[in-house]
């Protein structure tokens, strides 16, 4: 069995899914701050969480790892919410101008096909900043490799590392910079060692469970990640999967030709056809989709493809 992980008393781990990012909620005395808001369509379910942990305290501030739809879903609806307590929104400096602009290129959500409620930040971040969160010192600490913006935060006084997508239990965030012929490998390589050098006790990912066993975790990232360098094309197609999938936790059942045509307008899926499989499109998306219900992620039945939740 694995230990129990503990926290310091002024700080909460509310683990989601695959859809909603991980939040991390602080008591900050008077006020409660959170770390990632989750996917658009769960704001409502994100603030129903965050209510039982606040009781009567607003939340204040809202801190982003990344600007991905899954990680910043929820932050214009809890700003809302909060707007009589001047809750604030800071995000990593890196797309500060694409926020400001909404540009839904820049911001990843128009070639995802993904959702994201506008919003404005209301402070940056940069690495070396730090943020005292539930009376604990924070580190900010770029780590670009899935995001070329993401940063984590780390308390070495007790060692946590919230890691974000740079590090899960069982992998990481795909490196998305690579399908656009830009550097993700180095970057996240940078990223794990960063993460070795912080030797953190306990590691909150932005998916999945906490956990303490980081050395285990550090050498399948790294064999994972030496795996998908030395093959791009099978980086290509993990994005490609996750794409797809992450849109279908979202819509739940939808028709295949629904969801080739809302894919051939997003430019990822069309991208990564291009530079690595050179497929008609439709015949691209029927084999990925083909490959995914092969791995029990989803099913087709007479043309209508609906989600299939991971057995745990
Ligand atoms: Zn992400």
């Amino acid at each position: 069995m694995k230990p129990a992980i503990v926290l310091p008393p002024t700080m909460s781990v509310l683990e989601r899914g695959w859809l909603s990012s991980n939040n991390i909620v602080f008591n900050d005395g008077d006020a409660v701050s959170i770390v990632d808001t989750g996917y658009v369509s769960h704001a409502a379910q994100t603030l129903a969480l965050l209510d039982r942990l606040r009781g009567e305290r607003p939340l204040t501030r809202i801190i982003n790892t990344h600007l991905h739809s899954d990680h910043v879903g929820g932050n214009a609806q809890l700003q809302a919410h909060f707007a009589e307590h001047d809750c604030s929104i800071a995000v990593p400096s890196g797309l500060a101008a694409a926020v400001a602009a909404w540009d839904e290129q820049a911001l990843t959500y128009a070639p995802t096909g993904q959702r994201c409620e506008r919003f404005m930040y209301d402070r940056l971040l940069d690495d070396g900043d730090v943020l005292t969160l539930g009376a604990l010192r924070w580190d900010v600490l770029a780590a670009p490799g899935h995001d070329p913006h993401m940063v984590m935060l780390v308390n070495a006084e007790h060692g946590i590392l919230i890691s974000a997508d740079a590090l899960w239990e069982n992998g990481f965030g795909a490196i998305f910079p690579e399908i656009e012929g830009e550097s993700g490998f180095a970057e996240q390589r940078a990223a794990l060692a960063l993460i070795e050098q912080q030797a953190p006790r306990i590691v909150i990912p932005g998916h999945g469970a906490s956990f303490t066993d980081v050395a285990t975790a550090l050498k399948r990232a790294h064999d994972r990640l030496d795996a998908l360098a030395s093959d791009p094309a099978r980086n290509a197609r993990q994005v490609a999967r996750v794409l797809i999938k992450f849109w279908l936790l979202d819509q739940r059942s939808v028709a295949l030709e629904a969801l080739i045509a809302h894919f051939a307008r997003a430019r990822y899926l069309p991208l990564i056809n291009e530079r690595y499989f050179h497929q008609p499109f439709d015949q691209f998306m029927r084999c990925t989709v083909s490959e995914l219900a092969a791995v029990g992620a989803l099913s087709v039945v007479d043309g209508i493809v609906t989600n299939v939740d991971a057995v745990s």
